[in-house]
């Protein structure tokens, strides 16, 4: 099971994505005529019975929280449609916005409808600017054919369409931080309650969703068997991926769930530069977890790569080869966090700082056994008392690279 599927992918290269005829000659918007033909609950079933998880990272079924939204009481409901996509190595977003912006577009009214909202919002991270223009165009399309605006296909469903860029804050991937940044305030995350799905954008009941959990979702409706075809387990179906590091052909890849890390890493990102040795490979972007290459042979599903160490998260992997050092990486990894976190809450804000300190004192063979105790007492505490998921997992890297390679943190009393 080592090659690509297209299931997801099925559109890239096969329509003129400027045009929404183009689209629609090749079956565009068939799946929200469908859609609109159906009982709201009866799409919600159904992707749970696909069990699609949130693909952003969280992992939260699909089909649960759109029948929650379609549950909340209140006027004027709203989808996000989180495409900041601001983990390292992850940028699988991007190729479904750029191959195949009038599926999002389709997928966004269709989850407008299921949820009852009237309105929907893309939030688009500001280094993808350059795809501004496609997806303002596809909105103006359809907004032209009668597929946003009121009384959609004669309906009584009305749904409209709305982009924003966010400045490139990481933190914005955060729920609570990208509805700030579209209401024009500081991108910080606030505490819940209330939850967003309460109150969210402009106090409005608001469902946030990944760009690829919405994106599967007018290729489920046209064609759920073949999807319930792949995979394996509880993960079924496909999943994008996006490789990247030192292997040689970094990309985006559609896989079946079940294909195997050696398979991913060696047959689809063609193994790794000049036949080196992987020292550690991280899943998930820089919050993920890292490990080593005793994960090869682990077929890559929630429920291995969680038995694994790992998780699947947001669908990045970084593969990094033997000339970098563990506490290196490491030190890259908490430097990010430091530059990124908001600085609203202790725990983030010294936390990073104090971890890169002591990171950096044990590359120069400078750190002693009371400096080890204190970084692992710091990155448990940011993980129970952080104020977000930033400051949460911010340490994941660090807490997992000192179980998979104890021998880097083991001063055996030297420098004690
Ligand atoms: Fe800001 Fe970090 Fe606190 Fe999140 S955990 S609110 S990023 S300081």
């Amino acid at each position: 099971m080592s090659t690509q599927v297209k299931f997801l992918t099925k559109n890239f290269g096969q329509y003129d994505t400027s045009s929404i005829g183009s689209y629609m000659n090749i079956g565009g918007f068939e799946a929200l005529r469908k859609a609109v033909n159906m009982n709201p609950e009866d799409i919600c079933t159904m992707l749970t019975e696909a069990k699609i998880r949130g693909r952003g990272g969280a992992e939260y079924p699909l089909g649960r929280k759109w029948s929650q939204a379609r549950a909340v009481r209140g006027e004027n409901k709203v989808v996000i449609c989180n495409a900041d996509e601001g983990e390292t190595t992850t940028f699988k977003d991007r190729e479904l916005i750029k191959n195949d912006p009038f599926n999002l577009i389709e997928a966004m009214i269709i989850a407008g409808f299921v949820c009852g909202a009237t309105d929907g919002f893309i939030y688009m991270r500001g280094e993808y600017a350059c795809h501004r223009p496609l997806l303002l165009n596809a909105i103006r399309q359809a907004r032209n054919y009668g597929f946003l605006g009121e009384n959609i296909l004669g309906k009584g469903f009305d749904f409209n369409i709305h982009l924003y860029s966010g400045g490139g804050a990481y933190v914005c991937g955060e729920g609570t931080a990208l509805i700030r940044s579209i209401e024009g305030k500081a991108g910080r995350p606030r505490m819940k309650p209330p939850f967003i799905k309460v109150s969210g954008l402009f106090a409005r009941p608001t469902c946030l969703n990944n760009v690829e959990s919405l994106s599967l979702v007018p290729h489920l409706l046209q064609d759920k068997t073949t999807y319930m075809n792949c995979g394996t387990g509880e993960s079924i179906g496909t999943k994008l991926i996006s490789v990247a590091g030192n292997v040689n052909k970094p990309g985006v890849f559609e896989i079946p769930f079940g294909t195997t890390v050696r398979e991913i890493i060696y047959n689809l990102a063609g193994g790794i530069q000049h036949d080196r040795n992987i020292q550690l490979i991280q899943f998930g972007g820089a919050s993920g977890k890292v490990t080593d290459a005793s994960i090869l042979d682990t077929p890559y599903t929630y429920d291995d790569l969680r038995a694994a160490g790992v998780m699947v998260g947001s669908g990045g992997i970084l593969v990094i080869d033997e000339r970098t050092s563990v506490i290196d990486f490491l030190r890259m990894n908490q430097e990010f966090f430091s530059e990124e976190s908001c600085g609203q809450c202790t725990p983030c804000r010294e936390g990073n700082l104090h971890i890169k300190i002591i990171l950096d004192k044990l590359a120069k063979g400078e750190a002693n056994e009371q400096d080890i105790k204190t970084m692992t007492t710091i990155a448990k505490v940011m993980s129970m008392s952080s104020l977000c998921g930033l400051g949460e997992t911010a340490q994941n890297s660090l807490l997992s690279a000192m179980k998979k390679f104890p021998q880097v943190f083991d001063l055996g009393g030297a420098r004690a």
